[in-house]
């Protein structure tokens, strides 16, 4: 079958796929306190995410990460990636993968390996029980740390992403690249974005430019610039004195525009070929309407071609509000 080709020549080889919206946390630069989920009904079923999941393997997709929301809390979640280990055995596909809070991990960690999970990103902004507790409203950090163990006990990779958040983990940040190395795991830094309405959280002040955290972090290591392309928006640095790798996910600062390989879909069966635009298209009504597989890759197919150039985040406006108005949970982090 021929692969997904965007307008601009970029092969559409990498898939993330939001499972559901709902989450066991309610990290404030994410969700706001009390959020409205979507009734169950509007949500891809298991049966769906497969057969969406599987045809975009059909079409070149090589790569696939589970997002949310937290994956880890959908019901019969591990049936959806035990599916989609016939794809990693066949060849057809090279990668499956989640990002995940890590909240489940304890519970999870062996199925995912036996899945054919290899490499996980777990998502942890700071290593202070209480600071911990704050940032993501419900979350507790002993479960979270042992979920972190219990992935690397089965034998997965684990790679960390932290929000850069002013005044809040900026005196965490050798702490937390000490306990990484400790524990053999890369590190990834994410600039905040203007996602969603989060209620009354102050999103500019918690923007921490990560070119001054490259900065900090260049008095106290040596940066070695390492070209390394995962197709994503990441830069990385190796640290000469551990040899660890840090990377820094600069939306708003840098375009990555021209080497996106990927969409995104929502749990509702939405796709959005750039996360940074409102565009999208409906995949749910093609997949309801008919089991005949050639209406769904038409589907696909139309809304690859309206993959957009590029985006255009602003913090210039001084807003303060999302300009984007769907949440991270929806699309998928
Ligand atoms: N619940 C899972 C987790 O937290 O890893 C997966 C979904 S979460 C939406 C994916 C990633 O998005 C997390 O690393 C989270 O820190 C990040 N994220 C959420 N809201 C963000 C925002 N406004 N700006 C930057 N990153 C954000
Ligand atoms: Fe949940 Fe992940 Fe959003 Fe935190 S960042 S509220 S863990 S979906």
């Amino acid at each position: 079958m021929e692969q997904l080709i965007d307008p601009f020549a970029r092969a559409i080889s990498y898939l993330r796929v939001s499972v559901t919206d709902r989450c066991d946390f309610r990290c404030v630069y994410c969700m706001s306190e009390n959020m409205q989920f979507l009734p169950k009904k509007e949500l891809l079923t298991l049966e769906e995410l497969d057969r969406l999941c599987s045809t975009f393997i059909g079409l070149g997709v090589r790569k696939l990460r589970i997002t949310g929301g937290e994956p880890l809390v959908r019901r019969g979640i591990m049936t959806f990636f035990e599916g989609m280990k016939r794809h990693l055995d066949s060849g057809a596909l090279h990668e499956l993968t989640l990002t995940t809070n890590g909240s489940q991990l304890a519970k999870y960690a062996d199925a995912l390996y036996a899945a054919g999970v290899r490499r996980i990103n777990v998502s942890l902004d700071t290593l202070d029980e209480a600071k911990f507790a704050e940032i993501t409203r419900w979350g507790r950090l002993p479960q979270v740390l042992a979920g972190v163990e219990a992935a690397l006990a089965a034998g997965l990779k684990v790679k960390i992403n932290t929000v850069a958040l002013k005044d809040f983990n900026e005196d965490e940040l050798l702490t937390l690249i000490e306990w990484c190395a400790s524990r053999q795991m890369d590190l990834t830094f994410i600039e905040v974005m203007p996602m969603g309405d989060i209620g009354n959280e102050n999103r500019l002040g918690q923007y921490w430019p990560l070119r001054d955290l490259r900065a900090t972090l260049a008095e106290h290591y040596t940066l070695i610039n390492i070209p390394l392309n995962t197709g994503g928006p990441a830069r990385y640095v190796q640290l000469g004195e551990t040899g660890q790798r840090v990377g820094f996910i600069t939306p708003l600062t840098h375009n990555f525009c021209e080497s996106c390989n990927r969409v995104r879909i929502t749990c509702t069966g939405e796709i959005y070929t750039c996360l940074g635009q409102e565009g999208h298209s409906d995949l749910r009504g093609p997949l309801r309407a008919s089991s005949d597989d050639t209406v769904l890759e038409d589907a696909i197919r139309a809304a690859i071609a309206l993959k957009p150039k590029g985006h255009d985040f602003d913090y210039s406006r001084d807003r303060l509000d999302g300009q984007m108005t769907r949440h991270m949970s929806h699309t998928g982090g």
